[in-house]
């Protein structure tokens, strides 16, 4: 019997290479396979030089494979002595099934650790010149999924601004109704907005409003890369000094990071 491979639940990060952590890198330089989600930079993907790379993410709103498909192919790639990387967008602990695929790992008895990764959740908005806490306006923040509208009213609760910050993944698409949703549980209309696309990539865009802008439908950003809805009084700051923010990027290039 082959020795036991090791799998590598890994979190790449919102896009850019240089928000990846050394261990991250550590693993896709050793690893001989790598599966990755759709929202992996292809950059980060090179780093993974020795590696076999297999992209089981959606595409199109379609699965490549199934959930249960990838966890099969994890498992039997660590049984045959594989060191594998599963990777995937921001932390693979924040929507991203890791916690599902670690489930599976261990009840396998396959060795695994997890990466963690520069989720979007956190990172986008503070590319964008967001704090999501700010003495004064925000004490508190909140990440919940728009994907499905019954389970995001359920997440929010009672929950108010101001005093805390809202941040919706998985929800862009259907901004216009969850920012109505939030509208008729009473949130302000003139509570301040923000979307911010492709964070951490040269094409980020950052577009800023109200409620009741996002309601209207008068919220839009270039492309269909993934977006984010920032929704609370620290929406409105924009935190950022471009020259200089260009100026640590270049630096960070030169740097080779
Ligand atoms: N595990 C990931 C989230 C997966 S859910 C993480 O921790 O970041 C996918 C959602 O994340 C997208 O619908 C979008 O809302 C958000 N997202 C991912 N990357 C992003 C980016 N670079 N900029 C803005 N939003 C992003």
């Amino acid at each position: 019997m082959a020795v036991m491979g090791h799998v590598s639940l890994v979190g790449a990060g919102p896009g850019d290479p240089a928000l990846l952590t050394r261990r991250a890198v550590a693993r896709l330089r050793s690893a001989d396979l790598v599966l990755y989600d759709a929202l992996v930079d292809e950059r980060v993907l090179r780093i993974a030089r020795r590696a076999q790379r297999f992209f089981v993410g959606k595409r199109a709103g379609r699965h490549a494979i199934s959930q249960t498909e990838i966890q099969a192919l994890m498992i039997r790639a660590a049984r045959r002595g594989r060191r594998v990387v599963r990777l995937k967008g921001g932390d693979p602990f924040v929507f991203g099934r890791g916690g599902e695929e670690a489930l599976a790992l261990g009840a396998a008895g396959v060795p695994f650790d997890v990466v963690p990764g520069v989720t979007s959740a956190l990172s986008a908005p503070s590319l964008a010149g967001i704090p999501l806490t700010h003495r004064g306006l925000a004490s508190a923040f909140l990440v919940v999924s728009g994907h499905d509208e019954e389970a995001f009213e359920s997440s929010i609760g009672e929950l108010r601004p101001p005093g805390v910050t809202l941040i919706v993944l998985m929800g862009f698409g259907r901004r216009v109704s969850l920012a109505g949703r939030l509208i008729d549980r009473g949130w302000s209309r003139g509570t301040p907005a923000a979307i911010v696309s492709e964070a951490s990539l040269p094409q980020q865009q950052v577009w800023r409003g109200t409620l009741d802008d996002l309601a209207a439908g008068r919220a839009h950003v270039e492309g269909d890369g993934p977006a984010l809805i920032v929704v609370g009084e620290v929406a409105a700051l924009a935190l950022t000094c471009n020259g200089e923010q260009a100026s640590a990027s270049a630096r960070t290039r030169r740097a080779g990071l």
